[in-house]
């Protein structure tokens, strides 16, 4: 086990300009230094933000099915906890990094505080395709990968959830194995737990009702109101599904929905209810609308709304002039490169970034894990209004600064952020 914090793994580099390859720890410093311009802070604690605070590397050891032992290297990158634990996902895929896992930590400090959760932000993973794993090998891993980051997490020291690969089972098998260590048991250790041992109700949907009543919003800053708006989802998954069914059922017309294979396409509206969403049909959708398009061609549908809600990097250099929505709500996470983001803003399209729009995911797990400390479950429609209401708060705290700043929605709202951070810092001061 070793503990490489502020070593030469996480030394300054020059952001890239380049497109699609910018890192996510390249995009987090490059959106804390241009909130920094806006913000009269200490440059010591930009210094500060722009490392983790710990990242904890692991070597997990599995025994196969088949008998044999295999070895695998474990991450968990911890940012800034001034204003709380550290709290973030937990993702089983071939293609983490440890630079991955410490952008993504920066991130989802940014994502708390914008919405004021009084969280900082985390990351971690295994390197590890689950796929290629059975259901009791993915369970002795993530045991034994619980009982390596014991140390550095906890309900009060560092929250893990599920990510890319990892799910509520995942969780109750970390809580479990964390808990068995402790002597008693700890549901507050992970979020999105079963609902059944303290996870809670409404936040598998969270994060898709959060895109919703972001575009709600913001719809109707731009007078434009949700009926009759018309609205593309990139990604029928967990995100794009849920803000979907939302916004056709709030009166939008949802005219493109998409998969990796395809979008399904109707200018008249999909109905979004009959079109199975990924996790009940997988790559379903093009089977579904009067017509089917491309991904690529759905980008730069004429619609109302665009909501990127798949992967990553998906508005670039190359397709930002042809997007002919009025506005971008970002679902997925980090969907418009700096450059598309540039391009888009010299063309008068808003866009509403993920760290607001998306939030409700962390949001709901903070909910979790109030009702996992205090031994006591919350309705679903207690959940979904303290959801809307917490998002109606930082929308309008976002709101504010691009009012006042005469800035984007971008950089307000990480402005938001980082002056929420930087005040605490600030408050707490440098210790020794
Ligand atoms: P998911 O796996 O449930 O669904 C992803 C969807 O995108 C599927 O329909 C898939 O077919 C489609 N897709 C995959 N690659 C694509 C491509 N190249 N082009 C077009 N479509 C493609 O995933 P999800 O949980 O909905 O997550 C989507 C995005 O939202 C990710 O960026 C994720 O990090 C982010 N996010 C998820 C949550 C959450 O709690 N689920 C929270 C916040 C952010």
């Amino acid at each position: 086990m070793a503990n490489t914090a502020n070593s030469g793994t996480t030394t300054e580099r020059d952001e890239s300009n380049d497109d699609v390859s910018e890192s996510a720890l390249d995009t987090a410093r490059r959106q804390l230094n241009r909130a920094a311009t806006h913000l009269d802070i200490d440059p010591n604690i930009i210094k500060r933000l722009r490392h983790p605070a710990r990242v904890q590397r692991v070597t997990v050891p599995l025994k196969r099915d088949d008998g044999s032992v295999e070895v695998f290297t474990g991450y968990r990158a911890q940012h800034d906890d001034v204003r709380g634990p550290y709290k973030g996902g937990m993702r089983y895929h071939p293609g983490v990094t440890e630079e991955e896992c410490i952008g993504l930590s920066m991130w989802m400090t940014w994502k708390c505080a914008v919405m004021d959760i009084p969280f900082g932000g985390a990351k971690g993973g295994v390197v590890v395709n689950s796929k290629q794993l059975s259901s009791a090998e993915t369970e002795r891993l993530t045991r034994r990968f619980a009982q390596e980051l014991r140390e550095v997490v906890g309900p009060t020291t560092d929250i893990p959830a599920p990510d890319m690969g990892t799910d509520s089972q995942t969780m109750a098998w970390f809580m479990d194995a964390y808990s068995m260590q402790e002597g008693e048991t700890q549901p507050g250790v992970v979020t999105g737990k079963p609902p059944v041992i303290g996870g809670s109700f409404g936040r598998e949907e969270a994060p898709g009702r959060s895109v919703a009543l972001i575009v709600r919003e913001a719809c109707e800053y731009y007078e434009y109101g949700l009926d009759g708006t018309t609205v593309a989802v990139q990604g029928f998954g967990s995100v794009g599904a849920n803000a979907a069914r939302l916004l056709d059922e709030w009166g939008a017309t949802v005219v493109a929905v998409s998969d990796v294979n395809g979008a399904a396409y109707n200018p008249d509206g999909i109905d979004t209810e009959t079109v199975p969403s990924h996790e009940e049909e997988p790559e379903a959708v093009t089977q579904y609308g009067d017509e089917t398009i491309g991904n690529e061609e759905l980008l730069t549908l004429d619609v109302d709304v665009l909501i990127p809600a798949a992967v990553g990097n998906v508005l670039t250099q190359m397709n930002a002039d042809d997007v002919q929505a009025n506005l971008v709500v970002e679902g997925a996470n980090g969907p418009t490169t700096s450059m598309a983001d540039t391009i888009l803003e010299e063309n008068g399209i808003p866009v509403i970034p993920d760290i607001l729009a998306n939030a409700g995911g962390v949001t709901v797990s903070y909910f979790e894990w109030l009702q996992d400390i205090n031994r006591r479950q919350w309705s679903l429609s207690r959940v979904n209004d303290e959801l809307e209401s917490e998002m109606l708060g930082a929308w309008n705290d976002v709101r504010a600064e691009v009012e006042d700043r005469d800035t984007t929605w971008r950089d307000a709202a990480y402005i938001v952020a980082l002056s929420r951070i930087a005040d605490a810092h600030e408050a707490r001061g440098l210790w020794p």
